[in-house]
């Protein structure tokens, strides 16, 4: 018994159940934030299974991250029941390597091949530019591979791109693309993009292999539309378009129903290669197609609507369409302008205890956004002192720390040894002498005999040039992966193979013998890996991609290869905190990008200034300013009930101060929305002339509430030390004591520079030395 059409259309208004039981064309639901499209789509899978009969294999549905999908999933399993379970909901690249492991034979490709992430694509492309004889400074791997990536997004190959070079520079751009290619196709890889290319490649040339796709996912649906690059949108064009002009021997299928939602204003990857005319041209690209659009937004109050409304209304070019909420006006949005960024770190840090004190939200309710990742440090900083519990989504993740890496090369060279990056990472790791000479031997036999690394390695003994010593060393390394092989063919669990390679390889004892602190926290990394290994081979159906027809047929087991395929494919955004409702949670950082799609009850928008955020990249250009104004806008749309804006006078980037001005986008925002805790004008009045000029109007004047505001809070104890009235610059000699507010006590060590530009380095013990530069720093002589 399944759930009834009420149950299936509860909770939408009268355009979300108009999407939800549309039945033919393709549609197209365009919406702003928080308008529910991805609610409706949602309710729509359920609704097709449901009332329309289809069969959950049939459909296939394409979410932005992982997280999202496994999301997406478990609402429609509570409505639907387990059966639901079958259904692909999944990102285009986990889609893309399920279909390639069962075709990628026609690709030329082995089906254990391995998925390279940044870091396998960077070792790659230094070894091409070896192999091109490439002047490292000039042409430099990210650039190359930014490139690259961009010819894969518009499905261009590398004979495409040198036939259309112009220039030598191009040329030689062509001529890495072709290594580079040739590189990872001997290593048995593919890269990301390489997934959505190689799919389309194999639909577009085997009308077969697209006719049984197309007869098995009779409905497609696409979340984050907008953010679509040109693959992806040929690839739902290969399943869901009649192509008439295409014509095969194989017998045609009728196209998949098609469904997109998506909202132009957040399209903030062009980056990566989206292209927004995918949204924009839906209704020339699919004729009879239909649109609904939806205008109540169930997430945030009017008065973030409004600011949200006000800054994306600058953008030119776009569909006007007006957000509007019935959760009442709520609360205003507060602003901050924060002496630097250390003052900003504690104000938000002030403002999260505040609100947590009050009972009126939990620490996992709040989300602190910026626009780099590099700017969470000193949130981290303040966040450690405070003994504020906090997580950074982004940065330095999981699988990207070295041991973790280490673990699964092993494992990656295990399941396919034609995987040179990961051979050549753990062939000495840990130590056990095989050097660069030896490793030269070996691939001087593999290039002599074209053969692979790998086997160039097991004939070792062949090699011309080898030390003996290297030789017994390598045959000593072969003989191990042979044997940890051997436990895969077998179809060994992941957790075991992954517990036995860190014994056999010598990887733990290396960890447990060393006396760096670091090394404790690296076996505690590996333990954390193996549970995740053991968690995978106990229900490798659980997660987003998994599908129980392929466990029945063999193709998704608890073996290695599975789980390998699972952690490559983790995203950025997929490191959230789960959401238990007894868990206080902790609170979140995360860069704007990763934000898309989220909500939160508070949100804090930090580092408001041009140069910043806009990025100095798009201060001068119009496209990427307009970018940037979309993400201010996803920014803004993330929070509920509370949001929080703030800038820094000064920051520190790269250890030299600069002075930004505010950002453009706060002068977008109108006056009565913004609650000023504390202006620049503000800090003029305690004495700051030198600061309050240019960029004082970019804030206007204050507003009277704004002033009422700054007598009342930012006379906050600390912001009073700080801010004394008319404060000179300190006149310090080194040996002198100072005192400063965060760092404490401290002995001034040398002085740089005259009058404003004087620089002081101060050593604060257990702080370190640190170089500051006396008109904006906090300290006082003692
Ligand atoms: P974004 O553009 O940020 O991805 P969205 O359009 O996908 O947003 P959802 O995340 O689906 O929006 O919905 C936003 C919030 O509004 C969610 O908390 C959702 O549960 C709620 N919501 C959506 N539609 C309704 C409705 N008709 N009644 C009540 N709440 C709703
Ligand atoms: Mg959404």
């Amino acid at each position: 018994r399944g759930p009834s059409r009420d149950e299936l259309l509860e909770g939408l208004n009268e355009p979300q159940r108009a999407a939800v039981m549309h039945d033919g064309a393709p549609l197209l639901v365009v919406a702003g934030a928080g308008s529910g499209k991805t609610r409706v789509l949602t309710r729509r899978i359920a609704w097709l299974i449901s009332e329309r009969r289809a069969h959950p294999g049939s459909i296939l549905a394409i979410t932005f991250t992982n997280k999202a999908a496994a999301e997406m999933k478990e609402r429609v399993e509570e409505l639907v029941g387990k059966r639901a379970r079958i259904m692909w909901v999944s990102t285009f690249h986990s889609a893309c390597v399920r279909i390639l492991r069962k075709e990628s034979d026609k690709l030329g490709y082995k089906s254990n091949f391995s998925i390279y992430d940044a870091a396998d694509q960077k070792r790659l492309m230094t070894l091409v530019c070896n192999d091109l004889d490439l002047d490292p400074k000039r042409f430099q791997p990210g650039a190359m591979l930014h490139w690259v990536s961009n010819q894969k997004n518009e499905l261009r190959d590398p004979d495409d791109a040198a036939k259309d070079a112009r220039n030598n520079l191009e040329e030689t751009y062509a001529a890495v693309y072709a290594t580079y290619q040739r590189r990872l196709r001997e290593a048995n890889a593919l890269d990301f993009d390489d997934l959505i290319m190689g799919t389309v490649h194999l639909l577009q040339t085997y009308p077969e292999v697209r006719e049984t796709y197309r007869r098995r996912f009779r409905h497609v649906l696409v979340d984050e539309y907008q953010d679509t690059n040109h693959a992806q949108y040929a690839l739902i064009h290969q399943l869901c378009a009649d192509n008439p002009e295409e014509t095969g021997d194989a017998e045609r299928v009728e196209a998949a129903e098609l469904m997109v939602v998506g909202d132009a204003d957040q399209s903030i990857y062009a980056f990566r290669g989206a292209n927004i005319r995918n949204i924009l041209d839906f209704e020339q690209d699919f004729p009879n197609a239909t649109s609904i659009l939806l205008e109540q937004n169930y997430r945030s109050t009017q008065t973030i609507l409004n600011a949200a409304n006000a800054v994306i209304g600058h953008n030119k070019g776009r569909k006007e369409k007006r957000l509007w909420s019935d959760a009442g006006d709520g609360e205003r949005i507060v602003g901050y302008v924060a002496d630097d960024e250390r003052d900003e770190a504690r104000f938000v840090s002030e403002e999260i205890d505040r609100l947590t004190d009050k009972g009126e939200l939990r620490p996992g309710d709040m989300a602190v956004f910026y626009r780099t990742n590099a700017q969470s440090r000193v949130f981290e900083e303040v966040f450690i002192r405070t003994g504020q519990p906090y997580k950074v989504v982004g940065g330095v993740r999981f699988y990207e720390r070295r041991e973790v890496r280490d673990a699964l090369a092993y494992l990656r060279m295990l399941v396919n040894p034609a995987d040179q990056v990961s051979l050549r990472r753990i062939l000495n790791t840990p130590k056990r002498g095989i050097g660069d000479r030896a490793v030269a031997c070996v691939q001087a036999l593999a290039d002599r005999d074209r053969t692979t690394f790998w086997e160039a390695l097991r004939r070792a003994d062949e090699a011309p040039g080898l030390a003996t010593r290297s030789l017994t060393q390598i045959q000593a390394f072969v003989a191990m992966v042979e044997e940890l092989q051997s436990m895969v063919d077998a179809g060994e669990r992941a957790d075991v193979v992954l517990e036995s390679v860190l014994a056999r390889s010598g990887y733990l004892t290396w960890l447990e013998e060393s006396d760096d602190p670091q090394d404790e926290t690296r076996l505690e990394n590996l333990a954390e890996l193996v549970a995740v290994a053991r968690e995978f081979a106990e229900d490798p159906l659980a997660g987003p991609s998994a599908d129980p027809t392929d466990v029945e047929a063999g193709i998704v087991a608890p073996g290695l290869g599975d789980f390998l395929e699972r952690v490559a494919l983790v995203a950025d955004t997929d490191q959230l905190p789960d959401d238990d409702p007894d868990d206080q949670g902790v609170v979140t950082l995360m860069t704007l990008h990763t934000a898309k799609g989220l909500e939160f009850p508070a949100v804090f928008l930090t580092g408001l200034e041009d140069g910043v955020f806009p990025h100095s990249r798009a201060l001068g250009d119009q496209t990427e300013l307009e970018e940037e104004r979309r993400l201010a806008y996803v920014g803004v749309t993330r929070a509920r009930s509370r949001l929080y804006i703030s800038r820094a006078v000064v920051r520190s980037a790269w250890g030299a101060p600069s002075h930004n001005p505010g950002s453009r986008f706060l002068d977008e925002l109108p006056v009565d929305l913004v609650d000023w805790r504390r202006t620049e004008a503000a800090q003029t009045q305690w004495g700051r002339p030198d600061l309050a000029s240019g960029s004082a109007a970019r804030l206007g004047a204050p507003t009277a509430a704004g002033r009422r505001n700054f007598s009342a809070a930012a006379v906050r104890a600390d912001a009073a030390a700080r801010a004394k009235p008319a404060r000179a610059i300190p006149s310090l000699e080194p040996g002198d004591r100072v005192l400063h507010d965060s760092f404490g006590m401290g002995t001034v060590v040398a002085l740089e520079g005259v009058d404003e530009k004087t620089v002081a380095s101060i050593d604060f013990g257990s702080e370190g030395v640190k170089r500051l530069l006396l008109r904006y720093a906090p300290v006082e002589k003692l």
